[in-house]
């Protein structure tokens, strides 16, 4: 816990609501490092178990007979050590499965957060929104930072229930609760032309394989970025806790493969949407807590 009370030495708390193992240290492990660096409470929330993801670690791909049947476990034990590296205070599973892309035979099994019934999802995000009473709240765009429907489903949650937290639904959940601050992940456009530029200056593989960065799924337009985190501090907790999931995240995983003095000298930012704010900021923003 970063603070006496167990709320954080500045009484700030932010929720993360994420669709699968990974997501939290890939879109925001600098943030959560942040938070947890000057005493802000985080909680993580993890949607799915990601069983029916593909295995990119090469020993366990090789092995996957063995690895699959373990997968929700290994992955439940990759995402406690991500969050142990990155000081996340708090760690819940929504225990919903995962599903695959739309159009592959694992979208939408039984027991998928994407079949779920979305009234008693939204019913268990706002129990941990009541109960953990975060100022601010991060989760993806509408197209699920990608299009993934885990991720869309997230989406939808965490909007439905950061609105019915302080309303009168759910009462049997205890007191309301009104989030501050709501955003959205974000990987600007931007970014994704200079990272390609940076790898073809410096001789490495491009980071995108031969995709347009333009063309890519998970870019946002740079209009909609409004808040940028200076992570330098951070970088290296979030690259090992990148390691973490060894599952998902093989050593050509962009974020991995570049050298530490590229990283240091060019990545060192996270990228946010503000798109609900209930205190007066001005934008764009350098933290997500500005005007708490
Ligand atoms: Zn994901």
């Amino acid at each position: 816990m970063s603070g006496g009370d167990g709320h954080g030495r500045e009484g700030l708390r932010l929720l993360a609501v994420h669709a699968h193992p990974d997501d939290e240290t890939i879109t925001m492990g600098g943030l959560l490092a942040q938070c947890s660096d000057r005493g802000i409470a985080t909680s993580v929330i993890c949607c799915t178990d990601g069983r029916v993801a593909t295995i990119f670690d090469p020993e366990y791909a090789a092995d996957e007979a063995t690895i699959r049947p373990r997968l929700k476990e290994i992955r439940e034990a990759e995402l406690r050590s991500a969050c142990a590296i990155l000081g996340v205070d708090e760690l819940h599973f929504l225990e919903y499965g995962d599903s695959g892309m739309p159009g592959s035979d694992t979208n939408g099994l039984p027991g998928s957060f994407w079949k779920a019934d979305v009234d008693e999802a939204v019913r268990r995000v706002v129990a941990h929104i009541r109960r953990f009473r975060p100022h601010v709240v991060v989760t993806y765009d509408g197209n699920g930072g990608y299009g993934h429907p885990d991720h869309i489903q997230a989406h939808r949650v965490t909007l439905l229930a950061v609105e019915a937290a302080y309303h009168a639904l759910y009462p049997e959940l205890g007191d309301g609760w009104r989030v501050s601050k709501l955003y959205y992940t974000a990987f600007p456009l931007s970014e994704a032309r200079r990272a390609a530029e940076i790898a073809r200056q410096a001789g490495l593989k491009p980071p995108f394989g031969d995709t347009d960065p333009e063309a890519l799924a998970f870019v946002t337009p740079d209009e909609r970025v409004t808040t940028v985190i200076d992570c330098r501090d951070q970088l290296l907790r979030k690259r090992e806790a990148l390691r973490a999931h060894r599952s998902q995240l093989s050593d050509d995983f962009a974020l991995l493969s570049v050298p530490e003095d590229l990283l240091r000298e060019h990545f060192f930012t996270e990228h946010f949407q503000l798109v609900v704010s209930r205190v007066t900021t001005s934008l764009p923003e350098t933290d997500v807590f500005a005007g708490l």
